[in-house]
């Protein structure tokens, strides 16, 4: 049986950020400003971003990966430390861990939400345990309070990877407040709001805030807005060894722009999605995603899990797909499958990792996508001939 395909619209990405006038006027105002790096537009968007998601305070850095290092150096975390994390992830997650000398230790996922399973946390710690990184996997808030009460029964911090999570929702609270110590998150383009690239930490205690703003600056004692507005010469000083994870005001600029647009970008997100799952959910070989009642996703990536024969046919489905231009991508990586992390019993101890991660499909979602293209996508995921 042939089935009449309509025209093939130009390709539709799986991804797109959503940048217009305003950020470029944001940009062009700080090139003309004088003052290109971390400044005024810095400090105004950390205030508006803390403001929006409602935490005390808010540290920008040069992307979510310098945001999690930071954040575990200021735990008191390094060498000889263990930290537990998914390896259903990006890689920037365990790479944080590594690169501060300590040890990721990858522990597995609740097969629902695709979120690290708090018995099996607890199953994992050790007397080297000093940390559980939780990610808020494509979007979708871990499950935050059972996470809280294992690393406070254990003594651990818990530092929260919500690259992702910009806008999302636990116990109807954003995330960004956090549950536990830190949440790291970024402005990488494939993320809802971008700076090009960029980070942002949020933390209540002020004591992390301030030690987070040095560290970020080479362990200046001052900032240079602070010296440069000094009526008096002022020295600063530095008293342990810091970093450049500094954001410029070029991104802060456009970081300033994006949040504006954020309301309006998620309810995009959610009515696009919401359309996904209404289309989607009859069919047999696929499950759409879930989301638990007292979570909001904010549908950072739109990920459907194949299923049956469809699973073992991902790659097929996806070349079908690409030929009528339609972009796709694999799940969420499995970190522990990376040359630097392999070993053979993270595999034993990782199946539904493995499953996810051999079984997931990301399906097109962007701001300026129309539901036209959107119907032709869902048009063509049903025409897929298995
Ligand atoms: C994108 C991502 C990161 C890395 O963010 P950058 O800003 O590119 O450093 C870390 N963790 C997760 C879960 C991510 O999705």
């Amino acid at each position: 049986m042939t089935t009449l395909l309509k025209p093939a619209p130009a390709m539709i990405p799986v991804a797109r950020p959503y940048i217009g006038e305003e950020e470029e006027r944001g940009v062009l105002d700080v090139l003309r400003s004088g003052w290109v790096t971390q400044g005024p537009r810095v400090a105004e968007f950390e205030a508006k971003f803390a403001e929006y998601v409602g935490c005390e305070h808010a540290i920008a850095v040069s992307s979510c990966t310098t945001a999690l290092q930071l954040s575990l150096i200021v735990s008191g975390i390094g060498p000889g430390d263990e930290v537990i994390c998914p390896s259903l992830s990006f890689i920037a997650t365990a790479n944080a861990i590594a690169c501060i000398g300590a040890t990721p230790v990858f522990v597995d996922i609740d097969l629902s939400t695709y979120n690290l399973d708090p018995a099996a946390v607890e199953a994992h710690i050790s007397t080297r345990t000093k940390a559980i990184l939780a990610v808020h996997q494509i979007g979708l808030s871990a499950e935050l309070n059972t996470l809280h009460l294992v690393a406070a029964k254990h003594g651990l911090k818990l530092i929260e990877d919500a690259a992702c999570a910009i806008g999302s929702e636990y116990d109807g609270q954003l995330i960004g407040r956090p549950v536990g110590d830190i949440a790291c998150f970024s402005f990488h383009p494939r993320k809802i709001m971008t700076t090009g690239e960029g980070g942002m930490i949020t933390t209540r205690d002020a004591d992390l805030a301030e030690r987070l703003r040095r560290l970020r600056q080479h362990a200046m004692s001052m900032s240079d807005v602070t010296r440069h507005n000094a009526k008096q010469i002022a020295i600063e000083t530095y008293d342990e060894i810091g970093f450049n994870f500094r954001m410029t005001d070029m991104q802060a600029a456009v970081g300033i722009a994006q949040l504006g647009r954020l309301d309006s970008m998620l309810d995009k997100r959610r009515s696009l999605a919401q359309r996904y799952s209404n289309a989607l959910e009859h069919l047999s070989w696929l499950r759409v995603p879930y989301v638990p009642e007292n979570c909001r996703h904010n549908y950072q990536s739109y990920m459907v899990l194949l299923i049956g024969e469809a699973a073992a046919q991902r790659d097929h489905i996806m070349q079908r797909l690409l030929e009528r231009n339609i972009s796709t991508r694999r799940a969420i990586m499995a970190i522990h499958r990376e040359a630097p992390y392999r070993s053979a019993s993270w595999e034993d101890s990782l199946p539904q990792t493995s499953l996810v991660t051999d079984t997931g499909m990301i399906l097109p979602l962007f701001h300026q996508m129309t539901e036209e293209d959107q119907d032709y996508v869902i048009e063509a995921i049903h025409e897929v001939q298995l």
